[in-house]
């Protein structure tokens, strides 16, 4: 006898569903709630599958910085696909991947010369260390170490979780980590200290390169920086050739008020790792761009000194087309004036609260504004889940770090939604 079928279920909400076969990223599934199911989403909102809208705070993880769904850039890649999806990136070069290697060329730093694909910050970052440890290995230096700050976040692949500082998630791993030494960031009281312990470690170990997140450490709950003691650090770097690295994932592409953070520095990056944002939040890809002396170091007659590293979707046309059209953007006077009027609306806003009682190193780089909300030590254990509920109850979607409260917006927000993020933030001021 046949079983009879199972009823289906016809009601359930897609939040229901989700549960049954998707294992959600950065999750502990026994301890978390539901999943958010968001059907729409244009400009700055998000819209969920009950119609209630929210507006996106934090630019869908710091990618969607002119928009959802934005016309520009979706005709494009609509345009695109009808003439070429996909090719083989070895042996084979298509236009979107030519015209975004020339875009990125006028934007990136002068000294940035040649640009490798992969898939996401991760990848990028895994490839900045590969290039810097393969650089001397080719040249035939004797050196193995790779030097990262503390609480630096560079992905989830096993280079880049090496180097990054936020060892209590990666714990698991450590016995297969690569070898990393760290220094403390710089801010500007330190300085001195962080080039004594570079020197010292100079001395003791045999330092490849040095990755680091320039000004702003996103996950490190957007931690900003001494310009002038990251550009000594990089020039000691420099005058010891050791490759740096600078991990440009979350900070690329207009955020800080510039088109990449190391516009605020003198010293130049050999390498420079670009994910996020660079497809405008609607595809995933990414590039590693780095200078010609590192170029060169690959450059041979002999096959193993080249960087044998691929990905099956390598520069793919329609990922290459939301770039290139993101980057039409970004240097857009429209866009330009955007990005100034949110930094002007952040700092009168910082301004205002900068006095409250409760608000705690209040600090602003571009559209980036962060503080930490200073509240007795008993209550961090869920105020963060409870924060976030604040926030998504106010229809603003912000996700607090621990205790730090910061706004990333898309350049395109209006004055209005950001009057409602700034509004909701006050009201956390008042109740927690
Ligand atoms: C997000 C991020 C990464 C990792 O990028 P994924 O695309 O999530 O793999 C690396 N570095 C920085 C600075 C980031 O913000």
């Amino acid at each position: 006898m046949q079983e009879p079928e199972k009823p289906r279920r016809k009601h359930q909400s897609l939040s229901q569903r989700d549960q049954k076969h998707l294992w959600h990223p950065l999750t502990q599934h026994k301890l978390a709630g539901e999943m958010l199911a968001v059907v729409r989403a244009k400009a700055a909102l998000l819209f969920d599958e009950d119609g209630k809208s929210y507006i996106d705070g934090i630019s869908s993880w710091y990618t969607c910085i002119y928009g959802h769904c934005n016309e520009k850039i979706t005709e494009k890649v609509a345009a695109q696909m009808q003439q070429l999806d996909q090719i083989v990136f070895s042996g084979f070069t298509h236009e979107p991947a030519i015209r975004l290697s020339e875009a990125l060329m006028e934007i990136l730093p002068k000294n940035q010369d040649k640009l490798f694909f992969s898939d996401n910050g991760s990848t990028a970052t895994e490839i900045g260390i590969k290039m810097a440890l393969q650089y001397h290995h080719n040249l035939g230096n004797d050196r193995n170490v790779m030097l990262a700050f503390e609480e630096g976040f560079h992905g989830d692949t096993f280079g880049a979780m090496s180097v990054s500082g936020l060892s209590v998630y990666n714990g698991a791993f450590e016995d297969h980590f690569i070898r990393v030494e760290r220094i403390p960031v710089p801010n500007g009281d330190n300085n001195e200290e962080v080039l004594q312990k570079l020197q010292e470690l100079i001395q003791t170990h045999k330092i490849a390169g040095f990755i680091y997140e320039p000004l702003v450490q996103g996950a490190a709950a957007m931690k900003m920086h001494d310009a002038q003691g990251l550009n000594e650090i990089l020039k000691l770097c420099r005058e010891n050739e050791i490759i740096t690295v600078a991990d440009e994932v979350m900070t690329g592409f207009g955020k800080t008020g510039k088109n990449f953070a190391s516009e605020y520095l003198e010293e130049q990056p050999d390498i420079i790792c670009m994910s996020k944002a660079l497809t405008a939040g609607l595809l995933p890809m990414a590039v590693t761009s780095c200078s010609r002396k590192i170029y060169d170091a690959f450059y041979s007659d002999e096959i193993s000194k080249g960087l044998f590293h691929g990905h099956t979707y390598t520069a793919n046309p329609l990922a290459c087309t939301a770039a290139l059209a993101g980057i039409a953007l970004l240097t857009s006077n429209e866009i330009q004036q955007d990005i100034a009027r949110v930094m002007k609306a952040h700092q009168e806003f910082g301004k205002k609260i900068r006095q409250h009682p409760k608000v705690k190193n209040l600090r602003q780089l571009g559209v980036i504004l962060a503080f930490e909300l200073d509240v007795q030590m008993e209550r961090y254990g869920d105020l963060r889940n409870q924060l976030f509920q604040h926030f998504m109850d106010s229809g603003v979607f912000l996700r607090p770090l621990g205790n730090t409260i910061y706004v990333l917006p898309p350049y395109v927000i209006t004055d209005g939604q950001l009057t409602e993020i700034y509004n909701s933030i006050e009201k956390a001021l008042e109740n927690f």
